[in-house]
């Protein structure tokens, strides 16, 4: 029984790789420094598998911005807009970064699947590819001249293509045979070195399947199990279940299927009757996406009925997923409540967690599995995890709770109190986090500010964040969120049943992490969390201030969730604790709310059926945070993504009285789902794009108020930035929102002639 996982996080155990990007992008770091610093990662992580005893460890799961746009570079296809004129890895940072200096603006960025990991979508155009070299060649020498033994790791050329966005309506299948080659070709490099080789096909997990993925999947994979030589390639699967695609799975040429057994355990015993004789089977049994120490009676069961069906020697032990969407090294943290901490287990305790499973099943090490079945009964004893007042107020919610007093035309009647012009301006809630700031927050948790030094310190950069704003002329302001270092993070830390690490650090995008919270036990409010700072910034206009919470399903998806209770109902005891918020915002005179759903669409299971149920919950969670106030009282919601198509209806249903979205990278493409829907609550698509540090021009922003215009009626639309602004300088966002506000005063004077 073979042991592997499908992949490490990159990030380093104290962010090591994000300290070595931004300084090689500050220019403080030389490409030589930069590289040497990413061996060093490497070869750590390749010696935390092989001490943890698995068999093998993985090669290319490393990537120095994205594993998408490793594959992206590999085949070449570099949007026209780039200059091939500087090094490679220049290029390669710019794809993903774009090119402040030359105006280049970067490729698009959206979600891994149901994760909070962002990739950079590929686009393909009728230009020529020139490939590339892929780093994965590299690394895998690199791990067997250092006595380790490798296992490359790749996306694979379906899901890759999936992903991909066709530009101006070119046929993106047509370019499969190309892909498909170039892959062949780094496949015979890589086959003499390796036992096996992952392509991962999560693809086969989404629904519904494109037409041209089932069409030609058996045809390709032939090739690509021809190129892997004696190797033998894993077709790896995950992030749910194979569901309609088990036969497209089974029959496809590959020495051995792997399969998701924690977002999909019921798939096993519909493979294990047909399971082809000629192949092995490596089972998904240890959660790659949450914190959480593994039930191992449960994971043996599942391995003892694989093993029962096709003989341990064709069975392979393995993570549901890439390790990389969990934090590092438990052993970083240092603060934890014990008994908390004694039932988590990150990416290095979990790979210890898959030898463990092995050595169960092959030498019956039974005191290993009894010692873990006391761990999970002790903790679930604990006395701050079963809240009997959240459990009763949980039970009764009504119906009730869940609408506003009136219907959308009622309330926009009712909200003209706000006097806003058409075309209203607004941000999505933060401003640049200056080294100030963060000093500011840091030096109070240490203790060496007092609490009113802080409180002087938080409101006198509010201050000039609304000065800021009101120079700037924007309609509906905010506070600017510098008491915030993240916005779940913020409330998590005022909420019970919510703890932290002090390193559980998660990729989110190339440099970017962020901290999950912990949900451990059932969660409350225990006091306002954010009246005083958004009374204090109202007091200084007499504009509207809009008041900014996270949203209950974004506070789920963005923490790591306890696993002995249903997400939908851990959801409805944070809706409940967000609810109480909104109705003493609205009584302390704020007259905009706006609750972020950022992760709303992420958190959707890839299964339909499953994610029927999931955008029921999970919308009926944010109605019951949002619905507790007076027509008046207007409410906002902000989501960081373009595709909307699927989820469109569930979107309306939440019915906030505007909704803010990203949109500027897709050139508002998405705003066709909101006209053919005919949506009539007010939208915002953002004009912005903040991920870059580029400052758009008024004129392009114009061009996009314009093209939203076509969609959407000039009474319905509001104009802001993509998303928050924290990870930009004033010196990018303050000319940016000029170039905004300048932008939509021309589109009204436009509208007026
Ligand atoms: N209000 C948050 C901010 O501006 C929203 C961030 C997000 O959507 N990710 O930072
Ligand atoms: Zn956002």
């Amino acid at each position: 029984m073979k042991t592997h996982i499908l992949g490490f996080p990159s990030i380093g155990k104290q962010r090591e790789l994000k300290q070595a990007l931004e300084s090689y992008w500050k220019g403080e770091l030389s490409e030589k420094s930069l590289l040497e610093s990413c061996e060093q990662l490497k070869l750590r992580h390749w010696n935390i598998q092989k001490e943890a005893g698995l068999d093998y460890v993985v090669t290319g799961d490393f990537s120095l911005y994205d594993r998408m746009l490793d594959v992206t570079f590999a085949i070449g296809a570099i949007p026209p807009r780039f200059k091939r004129d500087e090094s490679r890895l220049k290029l390669y940072f710019s794809l993903a970064r774009g090119d402040a200096g030359r105006n280049i603006s970067a490729m698009d960025m959206t979600k891994w699947f149901n994760t909070n990991y962002h990739y950079i979508v590929p686009e393909i155009g009728e230009e020529e590819w020139v490939a590339n070299e892929h780093p994965i060649v590299e690394d895998t020498l690199l791990a067997k001249k250092n006595g380790f033994n490798p296992k490359p790791a790749l996306i694979g050329p379906f899901t890759w293509l999936a992903l991909s966005k066709a530009q101006n309506g070119a046929d993106k299948y047509k370019r499969l045979d190309q892909v498909v080659s170039t892959y062949a070709k780094l496949l015979e490099t890589l086959r003499d070195h390796c036992d096996y080789i992952q392509i991962e096909e999560p693809i086969l997990c989404a629904e519904p399947t494109p037409k041209e993925v089932s069409d030609r999947f058996a045809e390709i994979y032939a090739k690509l199990n021809a190129a892997c030589g004696g190797a033998k390639l894993i077709l790896t699967t995950y992030f749910g279940t194979l569901g309609q695609n088990i036969p497209l799975a089974l029959n496809a040429d590959c020495g051995v299927l792997h399969i998701d057994l924690v977002n999909g355990k019921e798939q096993l015993e519909n493979i294990l009757p047909s399971f082809p004789k000629e192949k092995s089977l490596s089972l998904g049994l240890i959660n790659g996406r949450n914190i959480w120490k593994s039930d191992y009676s449960k994971a043996a069961k599942l391995v003892e009925q694989a093993v029962r069906v096709l003989g341990g020697d064709r069975v392979l032990l393995s993570s549901s997923c890439s390790l990389a969407h969990c934090p590092t090294d438990l052993a970083e943290e240092t603060a934890l409540p014990e008994h908390i901490k004694n039932r988590m287990a990150f990416a290095v305790q979990k790979c210890a967690e898959i030898s463990s499973l092995r050595d169960i099943i092959k030498r019956g090490d039974t005191a290993a599995l009894e010692k873990n079945a006391a761990q999970l009964l002790e903790a679930a004893k604990l006395p701050d995890i079963f809240v009997s007042s959240v459990r009763d107020r949980v039970k009764a919610i009504e119906p009730s709770m869940l609408s506003r007093k009136s219907a959308y035309p009622a309330r926009r009647a009712a909200q003209k109190w706000l006097n806003l012009p058409p075309l209203p301006t607004t941000t999505i809630g933060s401003f640049p986090q200056t080294a100030a700031i963060r000093k500011t927050r840091l030096s109070y948790k240490r203790g060496e500010i007092t609490h009113d030094e802080y409180i002087a310190a938080i409101r006198s950069e509010i201050k000039v964040c609304v000065e800021k704003q009101e120079k700037l002329g924007l309609d509906v302001l905010v506070h600017g969120e510098c008491e915030r270092n993240d916005m779940t993070e913020y409330f998590g830390a005022q909420l019970g049943g919510f703890c932290f690490t002090q390193n559980g650090w998660v990729q989110s995008y190339g440099s970017r992490c962020v901290k999950p919270p912990v949900i451990y036990g059932d969660v409350y409010r225990k006091a306002p969390m954010t009246i005083d700072w958004i009374s204090y910034a109202q007091s200084l206009s007499s504009k509207p201030l809009k008041g900014m919470l996270t949203g209950p399903v974004t506070m789920l998806c963005w923490s790591f969730a306890r696993d002995d209770l249903e997400p939908s109902e851990t959801c409805k005891q944070i809706a409940l604790a967000i609810r109480d918020e909104v109705q003493d915002l609205e009584k302390a005179g704020i007259r905009v709310i706006q609750i972020d759903e950022a992760a709303l669409r992420e958190g959707m299971p890839l299964s339909v059926e499953q994610a029927q149920k999931y955008l029921q919950w999970a919308t009926d969670s944010f109605r019951l945070a949002a619905s507790g106030v007076e027509d008046k009282t207007q409410i906002h919601t902000h989501m960081c993504y373009s595709e909307f198509n699927s989820i469109f209806a569930w979107i309306a249903k939440m019915d906030a009285d505007v909704i803010s979205i990203e949109s500027s990278r897709s050139g508002m493409e998405l705003l066709n789902a909101f006209a053919d829907f005919r949506y009539q609550n007010e939208i915002g698509p953002g004009v912005y794009d903040i991920h870059s540090p580029r400052v758009p021009t008024q004129e392009e922003m114009a061009e996009l108020l314009r093209k939203a215009l076509k969609h959407i009626p000039k009474e319905q639309l509001w104009v802001n930035p993509d998303c928050g602004l924290k990870t930009r300088q004033w010196e990018e966002a303050y000319p940016s929102l000029e170039n905004m506000v300048a932008a939509a005063k021309q589109i009204r004077a436009e509208l007026n002639k």
